[in-house]
């Protein structure tokens, strides 16, 4: 078995595509040999030896020593340099490179080989014996840290006793006199730390070294990094072995770090930092103040000290030849790390480039722009979840963040205002010009209002399919729920963590993309929707199959919709239409009627508000689908449930305050979300679904009056469990639609189909497809009914289902693929089977979730309909699904 490649002097035996055998690290520094740059020659001990190690209590394979040694003659033979000779010795650098980046590993060990000999031949083949000590220093403390288990602090101590003796401050005004009795310092402190002398034979320090990398996969903090990210153990790390080179033999030398393009803004600029006469870690360890690479960027950054094109412009011109190389190469934005020796360019690593949303978007336009990418492979290089970032304001990432409790991010986004914990309150407070953060344990349908005027939403109970969290979504507020470390006494006005008090009036900041709620008012940028979105999206719906509608029940939203590129509603909530002042009066007026004449009376009450509501949607979607969706939650939320709103709305309404408390104790139910509610409203009082249905068709007729454009209506049953539900309330329906036709004399082109959302109505899919024109999947409630997770109070054990692995995300967030996505394929199955046409789509929160809306394109949806904010997340998941 070939367990050990080598790379250099313009060739490799490994390449990138070898990640797996050879880590990253290890397979890019192969394509660079491969592709002729200039990488100090090494070679690669594969993964394989690692799984080998481990399978083998902890030993390696035969061959490998033997491999090892070819290894190092490779390197000698390129360099000229020998292993452990003391004239002209190899120094080389040890590292880990597993196939993903994984920090809490063993990193690097630099100058291995150095010994009490060796180090006096560095120091004459540098003319340089400063330099030489310094390394020899460097290395018994890495070395000591990693594989003898040395404490570097121990080491850091005696440098800090040597200065201090010297009377200086810094390391570079230490002299070589100096350095020689440090390294004997660090080596007495070695024999008596670990009882044995610091290793003089450099094969020992190489296999010492190998050894530490391989134990480093199995030490604790790469345990629970693997775990975290979801990376096998299996896997294992490769161990690059690889020829020294010096950025700090002096003023000629330097080293440094670059991104191609920037990576938070994108911008098409060399980006980076170095330093002269520096090792590879002084540039991260920030000691001292690294300079930029271009002019441009030294001039802008107001920096002092030369810009590298300033200080060695050859070595500058080679390191953009190559940087331009690597990136048409790999055909993406590159990081890269690199040293200069005496004026000669190096490079040690080339991979992918981090970035910020902003980044990956402009990158893969611009990128798709000049030719290097088609527009598909742009369109599958930006991550959809990530667009999130662009739609809403976001925390500064300069600003400090003292985080004042945790819960879900719920909806992404940053607010902040002044704290109150009642909608009442924060519609006073922003008629009175403030702006507001609405604070509630949890939120009812009660609380529209408050959240509309609220800047962001928080609480202290709820999941992320909460009625706070999915209405956040829906408004586009940035909503942290279930921070259940605050103690919320809504009474007293207080909200209480960990000893300190916040009340009304009170400034923080919420963050829904991180879930963190911050003290004080915090720093925000605005989005920013430029040309490079505007593009990836029309390159995006050029490839997908699904239609994109959107959840959307208010002019606001349904604007908002259409400006994302919402192809229609494919939920308008109808009962989100009632709370506004005067419809809530008729509406507990219906709720408190006695029989069904007096009900019908306060039901023509709401009749011209609900057309009215109708006719604005139907306007501004312009003959697009609408799907709107009758009455469906409990009637008891739209009562008054305080003693202090009893007694107001008793005022208000003339009706004696035990009136409103017997109605409401009557229609309390244990268990509202599987209670009186949906379809069952209108099946037992059929008068409402009849008021909402005629003021579907009569919006219908004036609004394709008023735009001149055909508007078909969908009207959509909610919680049905069979056909014989759905047939009740769909001739209800028709009968309304045939009185507005003779009232009328026009002709009504609509459609009544119902949602999909309990598990029965999943198995009876073809029977209720005999009748329902369309299907819409309300995965909410399969998910709540399937699983018999309740969607109002998961957060409290939901945490620790997915924290035990016994489920692997949060269900109301990513379809459950192996229950809930078997319904859902049943359903689709078992509808089509009848009725091969029908229209399939999805209205649960699962349908802005890039994961779930895969799974809807493997079972073939029509369409996913998402809050207005999740169209352009939902547009390029579909599209990605579609490629
Ligand atoms: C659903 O249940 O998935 C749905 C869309 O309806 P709601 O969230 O309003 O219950
Ligand atoms: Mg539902």
């Amino acid at each position: 078995t070939k367990w050990v490649l080598t790379f250099g002097d313009g060739r490799a035996e490994g390449r990138a595509e070898l990640r797996e055998l050879l880590g990253g690290k290890g397979a890019n520094l192969a394509e660079m040999a491969n592709l002729g740059l200039p990488v100090p020659p090494g070679f690669t001990i594969t993964t394989e030896v690692c799984t080998h190690y481990y399978d083998n209590g902890r030993s390696y394979p035969s061959e490998l020593a033997a491999q090892t040694e070819a290894g190092l003659e490779h390197i000698q033979k390129i360099t000229g340099r020998v292993f452990g000779d003391a004239e002209n010795p190899l120094l080389v650098s040890v590292r880990s490179g597993s196939r993903a980046s994984m920090p809490g590993m063993m990193d690097t060990i630099l100058n291995l080989g150095l010994n009490d000999v060796t180090v006096e031949g560095l120091a004459k083949g540098s003319d340089n014996r400063r330099f030489a000590y310094d390394s020899y220093r460097r290395f018994i403390q890495m070395y000591s840290n990693v594989v003898l288990d040395v404490d570097h602090h121990q080491f850091e101590d005696i440098l800090e006793m040597t200065k201090e003796r010297k009377g200086v401050s810094e390391d570079t005004e230490l002299d070589a006199d100096d350095l020689v009795k440090l390294v004997e310092a660090y080596k007495a402190k070695v024999l008596k730390e670990t009882g044995a002398s610091f290793p003089q034979d450099p094969r020992d320090q190489l296999w010492g070294a190998i050894g530490a990398v391989f134990a480093s996969w199995m030490n604790a903090r790469a345990i629970t990094y693997r775990r975290l990210n979801g990376i096998p153990e299996s896997w294992g790390t490769a161990v690059n072995v690889q020829a020294m080179v010096f950025g700090n033999m002096g003023d000629t030398s330097a080293t440094g770090v670059a991104f191609t393009r920037n990576p938070s803004t994108g911008e098409n600029r060399l980006y980076g930092e170095f330093l002269i006469n520096a090792q590879g870690e002084d540039v991260v360890a920030g000691i001292r103040t690294p300079q930029p690479l271009t002019e441009a960027a030294r001039i802008e950054g107001d920096v002092n000290a030369p810009s590298l094109e300033k200080r060695l412009p050859e070595v500058f011109e080679e390191f953009v030849r190559v940087s331009q190389a690597l990136e048409r190469h790999y055909r993406d934005m590159q990081d890269l790390e690199f040293t200069v020796e005496r004026g000669k360019l190096w490079m040690l690593q080339a991979r992918n480039g981090k970035r910020t949303a902003k980044a990956a978007l402009k990158i893969a336009v611009d990128l798709a722009s000049d030719g290097t990418l088609t527009r598909e492979e742009a369109v599958e290089r930006v991550d959809p979840a990530a667009l999130d970032q662009l739609l809403h304001p976001t925390i500064d990432p300069k600003a400090e963040r003292k985080i004042i409790a945790t819960g879900l991010p719920a909806s992404p986004g940053a607010a902040r205002g002044e704290l109150v914990f009642s909608s009442e309150a924060a519609e006073a407070a922003v008629a009175a010009g403030k702006k507001v953060i609405l604070a509630r344990t949890e939120t009812s349908p009660e609380d529209i209002n408050g959240m509309h005027v609220s800047e962001g939403i928080l609480t202290t109970r709820g999941g992320m399919t909460s009625h706070a969290a999915v209405v956040a979504r829906g408004m586009g507020k940035p909503c942290v729920s279930g921070a259940g470390m605050l103690r919320m006494d809504e009474k007293a006005g207080t909200l209480t963590v960990a000893g300190r008090v916040f009340r009304e009036g009170d400034v923080v900041t919420i963050d829904g993309s991180t879930g963190q709620v911050l003290d004080g008012p915090v720093a925000m940028i605005q989005p920013e929707l430029s040309g490079d979105f505007a593009t990836l999206m029309r390159w995006a719906d050029e490839v997908r199959r699904m239609g994109v509608r959107a959840n959307a029940e208010t002019p606001d939203d349904a604007r908002a919709a259409r400006r994302f590129g919402a192809e229609g509603i494919g939920l308008c909530r109808t009962e989100h239409m009632f709370f506004d002042d005067k419809r809530i009066v008729a509406m507990r007026e219906m709720i408190l009627s006695d029989d069904e004449a007096g009900r019908r009376k306060a039901l023509a009450k709401l009749l011209p508000y609900q057309r009215a509501d109708f006719v604005a949607l139907f306007e501004i979607m312009k003959g697009l689908p609408v799907t709107i969706r009758l009455l469906d939650p409990p009637l008891h939320e739209f009562l008054p449930h305080t003693e202090k709103d009893i007694a107001e709305v008793s005022a208000a309404m003339g009706v004696p305050a035990d009136k409103l408390r017997n109605r409401a104790a009557e229609l309390h139910e244990f268990n509202p979300m599987l209670g009186f509610r949906g379809c069952r409203l209108a099946i037992a009082y059929p008068e409402i679904a009849e008021m909402q249905a005629r003021a579907i068709f009569e919006a219908a007729i004036e609004a394709a009056k008023s735009t001149g454009a055909a508007v078909t209506p969908e009207v959509m049953v909610p919680l049905v469990m069979g056909r014989p539900d759905f047939d009740f309330v769909k001739a209800r329906i028709d009968a309304v639609a045939q009185e507005v036709e003779k009232e009328t004399g026009e002709k009504l082109v609509y459609q009544v189909g119902t949602m999909i959302e309990l598990p029965r109505a999943c198995i009876k899919a073809d029977s209720i497809a005999e009748t329902a024109e369309f299907f819409s999947f309300g995965t909410n409630d399969l998910t709540q009914t399937a699983l018999g997770i309740s969607r109002d109070d998961a957060s409290a054990f939901l945490g620790p289902y997915v924290a035990k692995k016994l489920l692997p995300y949060d269900p109301f967030v990513t379809i459950d693929r192996d229950g809930v996505g078997d319904l859902v394929r049943l359903g689709v199955e078992r509808g089509r089977s009848v009725r091969p046409k029908i229209k399939l789509g999805i209205c649960g929160e699962h349908g802005g979730d890039p994961d779930s809306i895969a799974f809807c394109e493997e079972v073939g949806l029509d369409y996913v309909s998402c809050s207005p904010f999740r169209v352009p997340i939902a547009r390029l998941a579909a599209a990605q699904a579609a490629l």
